[in-house]
Protein backbone atom coordinates (compact mmCIF):
# COMPACT_ATOMS: atom_id res chain seq x y z
CA UNK A 1 0.00 0.00 0.00
CA UNK A 2 1.52 3.81 -0.44
CA UNK A 3 1.18 5.25 2.59
CA UNK A 4 1.01 8.70 0.55
CA UNK A 5 -0.28 8.79 -2.63
CA UNK A 6 0.37 11.67 -4.61
CA UNK A 7 -2.85 11.24 -7.88
CA UNK A 8 -6.25 10.64 -6.67
CA UNK A 9 -9.36 12.22 -8.64
CA UNK A 10 -12.90 12.90 -6.69
CA UNK A 11 -15.72 13.90 -8.01
CA UNK A 12 -14.49 18.00 -9.12
CA UNK A 13 -12.96 15.45 -11.84
CA UNK A 14 -15.69 14.12 -14.65
CA UNK A 15 -13.78 10.83 -14.23
CA UNK A 16 -14.05 11.35 -10.14
CA UNK A 17 -16.48 9.05 -8.53
CA UNK A 18 -16.18 10.03 -4.60
CA UNK A 19 -16.03 13.09 -2.31
CA UNK A 20 -12.87 13.74 -0.40
CA UNK A 21 -14.30 12.75 2.60
CA UNK A 22 -15.86 9.60 1.27
CA UNK A 23 -12.16 9.17 0.15
CA UNK A 24 -10.48 10.61 3.61
CA UNK A 25 -12.62 7.89 5.11
CA UNK A 26 -11.10 4.68 3.27
CA UNK A 27 -7.90 6.56 3.64
CA UNK A 28 -8.63 6.49 7.92
CA UNK A 29 -9.50 2.50 7.23
CA UNK A 30 -6.77 1.22 5.54
CA UNK A 31 -3.96 2.82 7.13
CA UNK A 32 -2.81 5.26 4.90
CA UNK A 33 -1.30 8.72 6.19
CA UNK A 34 -2.77 11.14 3.35
CA UNK A 35 -3.25 11.54 -0.66
CA UNK A 36 -3.30 14.48 -2.85
CA UNK A 37 -6.38 15.12 -4.01
CA UNK A 38 -5.32 16.16 -7.78
CA UNK A 39 -8.40 17.06 -10.03
CA UNK A 40 -8.02 17.39 -13.88
CA UNK A 41 -7.33 20.58 -14.61
CA UNK A 42 -10.06 22.85 -16.94
CA UNK A 43 -9.57 21.92 -20.47
CA UNK A 44 -11.04 17.97 -19.32
CA UNK A 45 -13.04 18.97 -17.25
CA UNK A 46 -12.31 19.57 -13.72
CA UNK A 47 -13.71 21.92 -12.09
CA UNK A 48 -11.37 23.35 -9.62
CA UNK A 49 -13.34 24.70 -6.55
CA UNK A 50 -12.11 27.39 -4.41
CA UNK A 51 -13.28 26.77 -1.22
CA UNK A 52 -11.44 23.31 -1.37
CA UNK A 53 -7.98 25.21 -2.18
CA UNK A 54 -8.65 28.32 0.35
CA UNK A 55 -10.32 26.84 3.19
CA UNK A 56 -10.42 23.05 3.12
CA UNK A 57 -8.52 21.45 5.62
CA UNK A 58 -8.70 18.04 6.64
CA UNK A 59 -10.64 17.01 9.53
CA UNK A 60 -8.48 13.74 10.59
CA UNK A 61 -4.72 15.29 12.32
CA UNK A 62 -3.68 11.48 11.23
CA UNK A 63 -4.24 11.50 7.37
CA UNK A 64 -3.19 14.75 5.59
CA UNK A 65 -4.94 15.75 2.24
CA UNK A 66 -2.74 17.88 -0.03
CA UNK A 67 -4.11 19.99 -2.45
CA UNK A 68 -3.08 19.27 -6.10
CA UNK A 69 -3.86 19.69 -9.28
CA UNK A 70 -3.39 17.49 -12.47
CA UNK A 71 -2.57 19.85 -15.44
CA UNK A 72 -2.69 19.00 -19.00
CA UNK A 73 -0.17 19.97 -21.56
CA UNK A 74 -1.93 22.59 -24.00
CA UNK A 75 0.70 22.86 -27.35
CA UNK A 76 3.65 21.88 -28.57
CA UNK A 77 5.29 24.77 -26.92
CA UNK A 78 4.58 23.48 -23.63
CA UNK A 79 1.73 25.28 -21.92
CA UNK A 80 -0.33 23.97 -19.46
CA UNK A 81 -3.42 24.59 -18.22
CA UNK A 82 -3.00 25.62 -14.08
CA UNK A 83 -4.99 28.13 -13.25
CA UNK A 84 -2.38 30.63 -11.35
CA UNK A 85 -4.70 32.31 -8.55
CA UNK A 86 -4.68 28.39 -7.00
CA UNK A 87 -0.93 28.32 -7.23
CA UNK A 88 -0.32 30.04 -3.92
CA UNK A 89 -2.60 27.14 -2.21
CA UNK A 90 -1.08 24.07 -3.87
CA UNK A 91 1.10 21.41 -2.04
CA UNK A 92 1.67 19.92 -5.24
CA UNK A 93 1.85 20.18 -8.95
CA UNK A 94 1.03 16.96 -11.65
CA UNK A 95 1.53 17.66 -15.21
CA UNK A 96 0.34 14.72 -17.93
CA UNK A 97 -0.63 14.26 -21.54
CA UNK A 98 -4.52 13.46 -21.81
CA UNK A 99 -6.99 13.13 -24.53
CA UNK A 100 -7.57 17.32 -25.27
CA UNK A 101 -4.08 16.41 -27.39
CA UNK A 102 -3.92 14.98 -30.50
CA UNK A 103 -2.89 11.47 -30.38
CA UNK A 104 -1.03 9.43 -33.28
CA UNK A 105 2.33 11.86 -33.21
CA UNK A 106 5.57 10.02 -32.79
CA UNK A 107 7.73 9.46 -29.41
CA UNK A 108 9.77 12.22 -30.54
CA UNK A 109 7.21 14.82 -30.90
CA UNK A 110 5.55 13.85 -26.99
CA UNK A 111 9.13 14.00 -25.88
CA UNK A 112 10.15 17.78 -26.81
CA UNK A 113 6.39 18.83 -25.67
CA UNK A 114 7.09 17.49 -22.37
CA UNK A 115 10.24 18.68 -22.12
CA UNK A 116 9.38 22.34 -23.48
CA UNK A 117 6.71 21.71 -20.44
CA UNK A 118 9.03 21.10 -17.49
CA UNK A 119 11.56 24.10 -19.15
CA UNK A 120 8.27 26.58 -19.39
CA UNK A 121 6.97 25.45 -15.86
CA UNK A 122 9.38 24.92 -12.81
CA UNK A 123 6.17 24.57 -10.46
CA UNK A 124 5.14 21.13 -11.92
CA UNK A 125 6.46 17.92 -9.57
CA UNK A 126 5.28 15.38 -10.89
CA UNK A 127 4.89 14.27 -14.84
CA UNK A 128 1.21 11.50 -14.60
CA UNK A 129 1.67 8.05 -16.51
CA UNK A 130 4.92 8.32 -18.97
CA UNK A 131 4.43 4.95 -20.31
CA UNK A 132 0.83 5.90 -21.63
CA UNK A 133 0.93 4.21 -24.80
CA UNK A 134 -1.74 6.83 -26.48
CA UNK A 135 1.74 9.26 -26.24
CA UNK A 136 4.85 7.43 -26.30
CA UNK A 137 7.49 9.30 -25.08
CA UNK A 138 11.94 8.87 -24.91
CA UNK A 139 12.33 7.45 -21.32
CA UNK A 140 15.44 8.09 -20.85
CA UNK A 141 15.37 12.02 -22.13
CA UNK A 142 12.16 12.73 -19.72
CA UNK A 143 14.59 10.95 -16.95
CA UNK A 144 17.36 12.91 -17.36
CA UNK A 145 15.26 16.08 -17.77
CA UNK A 146 13.42 15.66 -14.90
CA UNK A 147 16.34 14.65 -12.82
CA UNK A 148 18.01 17.55 -13.37
CA UNK A 149 14.93 19.71 -12.63
CA UNK A 150 14.21 17.67 -9.47
CA UNK A 151 10.83 16.45 -10.58
CA UNK A 152 9.64 12.72 -10.07
CA UNK A 153 8.62 10.09 -12.97
CA UNK A 154 5.26 8.57 -12.07
CA UNK A 155 4.60 4.78 -11.62
CA UNK A 156 1.25 4.78 -12.30
CA UNK A 157 -0.73 1.35 -10.92
CA UNK A 158 -4.11 2.20 -12.50
CA UNK A 159 -2.24 1.94 -15.96
CA UNK A 160 -0.93 -1.60 -15.48
CA UNK A 161 -4.02 -2.56 -13.57
CA UNK A 162 -6.50 -1.72 -16.48
CA UNK A 163 -4.11 -1.68 -18.81
CA UNK A 164 -3.65 1.17 -20.55
CA UNK A 165 0.00 0.23 -20.48
CA UNK A 166 2.07 -2.73 -20.25
CA UNK A 167 4.55 -3.89 -17.50
CA UNK A 168 7.00 -4.41 -20.24
CA UNK A 169 6.74 -0.75 -20.87
CA UNK A 170 6.72 0.19 -16.80
CA UNK A 171 10.12 -2.03 -16.64
CA UNK A 172 11.76 0.15 -19.52
CA UNK A 173 10.49 3.53 -17.73
CA UNK A 174 11.75 2.31 -14.51
CA UNK A 175 14.66 1.52 -15.70
CA UNK A 176 15.37 4.67 -17.54
CA UNK A 177 14.71 6.67 -14.21
CA UNK A 178 17.28 4.25 -12.17
CA UNK A 179 20.08 4.69 -15.07
CA UNK A 180 19.74 8.57 -14.88
CA UNK A 181 18.66 8.43 -10.78
CA UNK A 182 15.57 10.46 -11.84
CA UNK A 183 13.22 9.93 -8.55
CA UNK A 184 9.90 8.71 -9.14
CA UNK A 185 6.61 8.67 -7.14
CA UNK A 186 4.11 5.74 -6.88
CA UNK A 187 0.84 6.31 -7.33
CA UNK A 188 -3.01 4.96 -7.43
CA UNK A 189 -4.48 7.65 -9.70
CA UNK A 190 -7.96 6.85 -7.86
CA UNK A 191 -10.65 7.36 -9.43
CA UNK A 192 -12.94 4.63 -8.10
CA UNK A 193 -13.03 3.94 -3.70
CA UNK A 194 -10.85 0.82 -3.56
CA UNK A 195 -8.09 2.14 -5.82
CA UNK A 196 -7.19 4.50 -3.15
CA UNK A 197 -3.36 3.39 -2.09
CA UNK A 198 -3.13 0.58 -4.51
CA UNK A 199 0.47 -0.71 -5.41
CA UNK A 200 -0.38 -3.73 -6.36
CA UNK A 201 -0.09 -3.74 -9.90
CA UNK A 202 3.68 -2.10 -10.25
CA UNK A 203 4.98 -3.33 -6.89
CA UNK A 204 6.23 -6.68 -8.65
CA UNK A 205 7.58 -4.19 -11.30
CA UNK A 206 9.87 -1.95 -8.78
CA UNK A 207 11.47 -5.21 -7.39
CA UNK A 208 12.09 -6.79 -11.30
CA UNK A 209 14.24 -4.45 -11.73
CA UNK A 210 15.76 -3.96 -8.63
CA UNK A 211 14.43 -0.27 -8.02
CA UNK A 212 16.10 1.94 -5.67
CA UNK A 213 14.37 2.54 -2.97
CA UNK A 214 16.11 6.01 -2.23
CA UNK A 215 14.12 6.87 -5.59
CA UNK A 216 11.22 6.54 -4.41
CA UNK A 217 9.51 10.29 -3.25
CA UNK A 218 6.64 8.22 -1.38
CA UNK A 219 8.17 5.43 -0.65
CA UNK A 220 7.35 6.28 3.37
CA UNK A 221 5.39 9.13 4.43
CA UNK A 222 7.87 10.67 6.35
CA UNK A 223 9.59 10.40 2.81
CA UNK A 224 6.27 12.39 1.00
CA UNK A 225 5.90 15.16 3.16
CA UNK A 226 9.76 15.68 2.80
CA UNK A 227 9.33 15.55 -1.34
CA UNK A 228 6.32 18.29 -1.32
CA UNK A 229 8.26 20.56 1.68
CA UNK A 230 11.61 20.34 -0.71
CA UNK A 231 9.88 21.26 -3.93
CA UNK A 232 7.89 24.26 -1.97
CA UNK A 233 10.93 25.74 -0.85
CA UNK A 234 12.84 25.10 -4.37
CA UNK A 235 9.82 27.75 -5.43
CA UNK A 236 9.97 29.98 -2.97
ZN1 LIG B 1 -3.79 11.49 -16.06
ZN1 LIG C 1 -5.28 11.15 -13.07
Amino acid sequence: MIAVDFHVHSIFSLCGLHTVLELLERARKIGMRGFAVTDHGPTIGGRLNSVFFERFISPDPHVSILKGIECNLLDREGAIDLPGEYLRFLDIVLLGIHPNFPKGLDRQAYTEMMLAALRRNPMVDIVTHPNDATYPVDYEALAEASAAAGVALELNNSKIRYPRSTPAEAVALLTACKDTRCRIAVNSDTHAIHELGDDAAVAPLLRQVDFPQELIVNRTASAAFDFVEERRSSKR
